[in-house]
Parts: structure tokens; C-alpha cells; sequence
């Protein structure tokens, strides 16, 4: 096939039959977002190649492999998103957000781009649901980050097929105490090791723990735990996210191989997974970042939050029959017409009925009055009512019911005005 002809590999069409799903889903974020007071911030598609740099890490593997990089016309170099929060931060800063009452809560709906090998719940063009906290240090905002992303598995009737794993990946000194264990660990096993992973060693260990390879995630089975290296501070922090969970009815189980993808993580760090889309399993990733707004300029405010791939999400959620109660939002009347005049009655009719926010439709490809009920029937169309020169004379014309077959005679200015429903 020619090139225009095919999406790039990675990169997914929304076909209008099944929009109404994402619709559907990012109906019940926004709600789940307005009921915890958090608002939407929109940022740009692309950013300043060094924002990513320093606001993702470029140990990571989303920096050093994945980015879509690319010079502008002005020779400047920028990057397509490869996640939310790194923008997000940016725009906090740059607004003087900090000045407005704390913690500020955002949310946003956004794609990411990211090189990545293409398969289900995988792509390169992905979208992701996030939200962020700033100001808040203590674990009582802990807990209410993940009791939000809790509460939206609950509003999708996911409760049960998701768990949720967490973890204390401490401040950097228990983390340089913890990479010294790791590294003689991993040291002991170099020649097992990936050539990735053999990098990571000496540039960033815990990375290797996060590393999908089967000789490698075996090797991490026997490596140090982290929570064993946690300073007194770090240690009670996340005791007492512990028990703020415990109180608020919110299963976990403590995983100490969860250790997060980007650099910026500090403290509590939280997947929510699932069995049900095979390796892709891990719906939603979060944490705490309290060192990245000053690290990207701004003042020291701690902040946390977590993303959500909505791919996964809605992948999940057909999977579990989610949408099997929905259908998309149909047509209420088909309205008919034969001749020229009748044509014109029913497209103002039909205007008329749309201005009320009724959804309705007529002919506008010059169709047989038979084709036209055809395609009335395809569109699922509710009701249906034919205006033909006798309606016009009389003013008033039939409306059918297609579901039970039922006819009622109305006058035209009833059927403009929606009073057949
Ligand atoms: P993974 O380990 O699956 O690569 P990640 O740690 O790179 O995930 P994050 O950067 O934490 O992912 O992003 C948060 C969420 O965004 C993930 O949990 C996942 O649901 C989704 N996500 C990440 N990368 C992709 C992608 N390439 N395609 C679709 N969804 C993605
Ligand atoms: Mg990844």
C-alpha cells in the first residue's frame, strides 16, 4: 500500500464507531477529577528537548531510547511528550502557580510519544490520564493520590480486577546507600546481565530491576530490597502511608521490585496491575517527586501524583464488558422528504430540532423516499417522519416509533419543536 495510505506503526486510528467509548471513559475521569477538586492543566504537544532531559532523567529509558527528538526550523531542539508530568511541572512553575492556595491539584487528558516496539496496550502515539499534587509533603496526600486512582477503578466497576503495589524507594541518601548494595549485588552476576542492564550498573542500578528481560527480573528476585535501606525519616513516612490506607479501606501489597520508570521519584512509589492484558499489565504508575520542581527551576515545593495509559484502560474495560451497558448517542428522528419543497421543510425542520439539542437527520444525497428509510433503519434512528407535498398542504405529518412500529399524527410546528418524543 502506498505510503499516505497507512498510519505509521505505533499510531492508532479512533474509528467513529468506537469513539464513543473513549468518550464514555474520559466522561467518568472528568467526573471522578471535578469530585476531587483537581482541574485540568493543558500543555503543549512538544517541549524544550532539555525539560525531558532533566525533568524525566536521562538514565531512563524513556530519555536515552525513546524520545521523538527532532530539530525545528529554527534549529532548536524539541521533543514530542513522552509523558505529562514533566510539562505539567514546567507550567507550575512558569505561572507562578506556587502562589496560588496549596497543594495545587491538576489533572490532564493527553498523548504521549514514546519509540517503543509496537503491541496490544504498547504504542507510540498512547494517551495518558495524570494527575498531580503540589504542596503537600506529608502522607496524608499520599494516601489521597492513590485513594483518587483508587476511586476511579471503583467508577469504572474495576475494583476487583486490578491490585495495587507499593513501595518506598526513599530520599537520595538511603538510595545511594541502596545503589552501593546493588551494585555489588548485580556486580557478582555482570556477565548474566543484559547489555543494557550492564550500562544501568554503573550509571543508575535500580533501573536493572525494572529491566523486562527473564535473566535479568531473575537476578532481581535475589537482589538487596530497598526497604531494608530506608533512613529513619523515609522509614516513617511510609509506615504512616501504610496506615493511612489501612484506615481508608484500601488494599495493597508492599512490592519492594517496584521502583518506577523515571529518575524524578522519591519516597512512595504505586503501580495499580492487572492480569488481564497479559505483560502490558500495569494500568497506572505514580509517586511521590518532591525534588523535581526545584530541579527544574522552581521553588522547593514537594508535589506527587501518577499517570494512567488510557489504552490499557479501555482495553481493561472492554475486556470486563464496561461498555456491553452503553451504546453511542443515536438519532432521535430521521425526517423524510419527497420533492423539492418537502426536502426543504425537512432540512428546517431538522435545524429547528437541533438548535433544541434534539439529534436528527434528513436526506442530503437526493435519495429515493425508499432508500432513504433504509438508511434511517442502518442509522438506528428512533423515531421517523416523511414529508411529501400532501404534508405540506395539510401540515401535519406521521412520526413513527421504529421500535414498537407505533404511528401519531402531529402538526409540523410540533414536529419542529421535538413534541413526538
Ligand atoms: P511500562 O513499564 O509498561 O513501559 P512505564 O513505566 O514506561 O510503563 P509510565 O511512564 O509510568 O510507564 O507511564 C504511566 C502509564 O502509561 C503506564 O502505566 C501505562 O499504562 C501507560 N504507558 C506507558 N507507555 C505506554 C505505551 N508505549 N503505550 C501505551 N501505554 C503506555
Ligand atoms: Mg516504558
Amino acid at each position: 500500500m502506498a505510503v499516505i495510505t497507512v498510519n505509521p506503526r505505533g499510531t492508532a486510528d479512533v474509528v467513529p464507531e468506537d469513539s464513543w467509548k473513549w468518550r464514555k471513559a474520559e466522561e467518568v475521569l472528568r467526573r471522578v477529577s471535578d469530585a476531587a477538586g483537581i482541574k485540568e492543566i493543558r500543555t503543549p504537544v512538544f517541549e524544550h528537548t532539555e525539560l525531558f532531559m532533566r525533568g524525566v532523567g536521562d538514565t531512563t529509558d524513556v530519555v536515552q531510547k525513546e524520545m521523538y527528538t527532532f530539530n525545528d526550523k529554527g534549529g532548536r531542539s524539541v521533543t514530542l511528550r513522552p509523558e505529562g508530568t514533566a510539562g505539567a511541572v514546567r507550567a507550575f512553575i512558569q505561572n507562578g502557580l506556587f502562589n496560588a492556595p496549596l497543594p495545587v491539584k491538576m489533572f490532564y487528558m493527553i498523548s504521549c510519544f514514546r519509540y517503543e516496539k509496537p503491541q496490544a496496550g504498547r504504542l507510540r502515539e498512547f494517551h495518558q490520564y495524570g494527575v498531580e499534587f503540589f504542596g503537600a509533603a506529608g502522607a496524608a496526600a499520599d494516601a489521597e493520590v492513590i485513594s483518587v486512582a483508587s476511586s476511579i477503578f471503583s467508577a469504572f466497576g474495576l475494583s476487583g480486577s486490578v491490585s495495587l503495589k507499593i513501595n518506598s524507594i526513599g530520599c537520595r541518601e538511603c538510595r545511594a546507600k541502596y545503589n552501593q548494595a546493588l551494585r555489588e549485588y548485580f556486580s557478582l552476576h555482570r556477565e548474566e546481565l543484559c547489555p543494557t542492564c550492564l550500562d544501568r550498573l554503573e550509571r543508575n542500578p535500580m533501573r536493572i530491576l525494572d529491566c523486562k528481560s527473564p535473566v535479568c527480573s531473575a537476578l532481581a528476585e535475589g537482589a538487596p530490597r530497598l526497604p531494608d535501606y530506608l533512613c529513619e525519616d523515609c522509614a516513617a513516612h511510609f509506615e504512616d502511608v501504610k496506615k493511612r490506607l489501612d484506615g481508608l479501606g484500601i488494599e495493597y501489597t508492599v512490592d519492594p521490585g517496584i521502583v518506577r520508570g523515571l529518575d524524578y521519584y522519591n519516597r512512595t512509589v504505586f503501580e495499580f496491575v492487572t492480569d488481564r492484558l497479559g505483560a502490558q499489565g500495569t494500568v497506572l504508575g505514580g509517586g511521590r517527586y518532591d525534588p523535581l520542581v526545584k530541579e527544574l527551576g522552581g521553588p522547593d515545593i514537594p508535589a506527587l501524583g501518577f499517570a494512567m495509559g488510557l489504552e490499557r484502560l479501555i482495553l481493561l474495560l472492554t475486556e470486563t464488558g464496561f461498555f456491553d451497558g452503553f451504546s453511542p448517542a443515536g438519532c432521535s428522528i430521521y425526517i423524510a422528504s419527497a420533492g423539492e419543497r418537502a426536502e426543504l421543510a425537512a432540512a428546517k425542520a431538522v435545524a429547528a430540532l437541533r438548535k433544541k439539542g434534539i439529534s436528527c437527520e434528513c436526506d442530503v444525497c437526493g435519495r429515493s423516499l425508499k432508500a432513504q428509510m433504509k438508511y434511517a433503519d442502518r442509522i438506528g434512528a428512533e423515531f421517523t417522519a416523511v414529508l411529501g407535498d400532501n404534508e405540506l398542504e395539510t401540515g401535519r405529518a406521521a412520526v413513527k416509533n421504529m421500535k414498537d412500529g407505533s404511528v401519531t399524527e402531529i402538526s409540523l410546528e410540533e414536529l419542529s419543536e421535538g413534541r413526538f418524543m
